[in-house]
């Protein structure tokens, strides 16, 4: 049985993730995105609406499994018993900081591998954090998220501007 894990913050998962999820699950039994509860990181979304967001999203996949974790990626990996552990690279921006990861990775756990996908052209700009920026400013995020997904970014960022409002 081969099994990878995707792990990642995908605050929200964007059209760029739900391509290496595609790609990736389609070379392995069982694909499990590991949705990452990072107490460092103020998310725009709790864990569970990431996760939530993920299923939906994900549903015409039969192979793949969406679960939180909290610690290291590697640990997660282990826990799953899987062998494998999926990201993507967008640009050489990326490549740097990826490689130290899976070279820590690596020594922490020989048994596991990282298999990096390169990004779709079209989706190489793309980022979490580009999304929210666009949403902020009411730009058109259509063409970045899956529309479940962009409807919940924009709903999320009007409350929480209301709630910033009313702090004043
Ligand atoms: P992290 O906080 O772990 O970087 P992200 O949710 O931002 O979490 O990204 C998870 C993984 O998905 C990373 O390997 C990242 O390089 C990859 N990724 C992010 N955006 C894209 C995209 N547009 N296309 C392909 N891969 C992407």
């Amino acid at each position: 049985m081969k099994r990878a894990v995707y792990p990642g913050s995908f605050d929200p998962v964007t059209k760029g993730h739900l391509d290496i999820i595609e790609r990736a699950a389609a070379i392995v039994d069982e694909l499990i995105v590991g949705v990452l509860n990072n107490n460092e990181k103020t998310p725009l979304f709790s864990v569970e609406e990431r996760v939530n967001m993920l299923k939906d999203v994900t549903v015409h996949i039969p192979n793949v499994r969406i679960e939180a974790f909290s610690g290291l990626s590697v640990e997660f990996v282990r826990k799953c018993n899987a062998s494998f552990l999926v990201r993507g690279l967008r640009a050489v921006t990326d490549f740097e900081y990826e490689l130290q990861m899976a070279q820590t990775n690596r020594s922490i756990d020989r048994n596991v591998d990282t298999l990096f996908f390169t990004t779709e052209l079209k989706y190489a700009y793309i980022s979490s954090t580009i999304v929210k920026e666009v949403a902020c400013y009411g730009g058109d995020i259509s063409g970045f998220v899956p529309a479940p997904v962009a409807e919940r970014v924009y709903d999320k960022i009007s409350l929480k501007t209301r709630g910033n409002r009313s702090e004043v």
